[in-house]
């Protein structure tokens, strides 16, 4: 129980490309979207959205009430298309249990009250995800995905500073792309995220760990 936290200062919306994370699947089980062969998912899918202090930490487990996976029955065919989880690990829970990927997002938790509630919180997650579509913005730059070229990070990055007028942070494994991060105000304008977005003289990103050329890995079953 963090209930004595201090409220958070921003949202960070994190999109992960499937592509990348379904790389490092061996076995399939019900949970794992990377395993539904040509259903799996072909954009970026959401990975969560944090409450962040500007100092570069952030609350987690803010209160005492259990995920309820009935307050979101109504959207739960979004959720499992826009966030699945693509991993077969169970995730851990702010009351040390096991739980879904949704369970796991103690950061749901400390986003009240500035989203009302469980439901509101995935309704916003969804709804600031279909607001700032990093999958079409990559594409109408021409980053489409291939298992053969590789993208300079400069103009993925350009791409959306062009669209959204904000740095993203963006995160690699093994030189794919493997998420991409979006800051925003309590209101859900964009904003600059506090630390690792700095964008240095060439382009590059302090503390990302993407080399200059990214790939972005078409799904392969
Ligand atoms: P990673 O080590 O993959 O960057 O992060 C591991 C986990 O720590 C994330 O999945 C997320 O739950 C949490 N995390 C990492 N960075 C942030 C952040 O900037 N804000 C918040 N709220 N959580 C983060
Ligand atoms: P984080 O704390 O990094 O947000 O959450 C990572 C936890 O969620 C890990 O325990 C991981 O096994 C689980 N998880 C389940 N599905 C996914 C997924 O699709 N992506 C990521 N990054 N983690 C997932």
């Amino acid at each position: 129980d963090g209930g004595n936290q201090r409220e958070f200062d921003y949202f960070k919306l994190t999109v992960q490309w499937p592509g990348t994370f379904c790389r490092r699947t061996r076995h399939c089980c019900s949970s794992n979207a990377c395993c539904r062969g040509s259903n799996a998912p072909a954009e970026f899918t959401i990975h969560g959205l944090w409450p962040d202090y500007n100092d570069g930490t952030w609350p987690a487990c803010c209160s005492r009430s259990r995920f309820n996976e009935k307050e979101i029955s109504t959207l739960v065919g979004a959720l499992e298309k826009y966030w699945p989880s693509l991993s077969c690990g169970s995730s851990s829970t702010c009351h040390g249990g096991k739980g879904s990927f949704w369970a796991h997002e103690k950061h749901g938790t400390c986003s009240f009250p500035v989203v009302r509630d469980e439901y509101n919180y995935f309704l916003t997650a969804l709804n600031v995800y279909f607001k700032y579509n990093v999958t079409k913005v990559l594409n109408d730059a021409g980053y489409l995905p291939s298992n053969t070229e590789k993208y300079p990070l400069g103009g993925i990055v350009s791409a959306i500073q062009n669209a959204f007028h904000v740095t993203p942070e963006i995160a690699c494994s093994n030189g794919a792309l493997q998420e991409v991060r979006l800051c925003f105000y309590k209101d859900f304008q964009p904003r600059e995220c506090a630390v690792g977005s700095i964008l240095l003289p060439d382009m590059s990103l302090l503390k990302s760990s993407c080399p200059k050329y990214v790939s972005l890995p078409a799904y392969v079953s």
